[in-house]
């Protein structure tokens, strides 16, 4: 696709965006950010150059190569993916602007003393919340998931919280995956203070806007040539 096609091709997925979120409430903005992690930093620029400004990476050598070789953009990246410990140093050095799966208070202990070592550095973040109680994924249990979050507020002052992320429920089954938005949607509704849902990737951002996501983070379906 040339840069006037893949506008025209972003445009279309920005008007599914429109149409969910206008059902919900025509005050919702839903934010999108464009998970890079199988994209090269060319497709990353053409993305940047029809306007997208949050960018996501799973990997922190990939966020850190990326987010180095385009340090020139003004680019917001977020960290959406598992931190193993002895990663943290790395990932606090390239200050992300969002840290979307922290998902056990033996994590935030860890790094809130990393963040204290680092200048008293602070961190947004959200808690990974797995809400279809999959045994392949990462994230606090729905039950346990309010309590960790205060607790995390409560023991780790550097750690700012601002709400939840959650990966939709793994099937074909749209109601399965809506009831695991939903229980996402519930635990976020019970939280003070809280800015961010983050719910839904390519194949099912529309269902989770209309369970009350207001930030979807985008793959595939916005790097269709990778
Ligand atoms: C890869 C990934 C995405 C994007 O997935 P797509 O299906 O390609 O949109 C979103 N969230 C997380 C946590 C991911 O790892």
């Amino acid at each position: 696709m040339n840069q006037i096609e893949y506008k025209i091709y972003v445009d279309h997925v920005i008007e599914r965006i429109e149409k969910a979120r206008l059902k919900v409430d025509n005050h919702l903005i839903v934010k999108i950010v464009a998970v890079s992690k199988y994209s090269t930093t060319e497709a990353i620029e053409a993305l940047y150059a029809i306007g997208q400004r949050a960018f996501g990476e799973n990997k922190v050598q990939d966020l850190k190569t990326k987010s180095e070789a385009l340090d020139a953009l003004p680019l917001e990246w977020h960290f959406i993916g598992n931190l193993q410990k002895n990663k943290i140093n790395q990932l606090l050095a390239l200050d992300p602007s969002l840290f979307q799966a922290l998902d056990t208070i033996e994590l935030a202990h860890a790094l809130q003393q990393r963040l204290e070592n680092h200048n008293n550095m602070q961190l947004d973040a959200l808690l990974q919340i797995n809400s279809a109680n999959e045994a392949s994924k990462s994230g606090a249990a729905p039950e346990r998931a309010k309590d960790l979050f205060d607790q995390i507020r409560e023991e780790c002052p550097n750690i700012n919280l601002k709400g939840v992320m959650s990966i939709g429920a793994h099937t074909d089954d749209t109601k399965i995956i809506q009831n695991s938005f939903e229980t996402t949607r519930k635990i976020y509704d019970a939280l003070d203070n809280v800015t961010i849902c983050s719910m839904g990737m390519s194949g099912d951002f529309e269902l989770a806007i209309e369970s009350g996501s207001n930030m979807v983070r985008l793959g595939s379906i916005l790097f269709p040539e990778s």
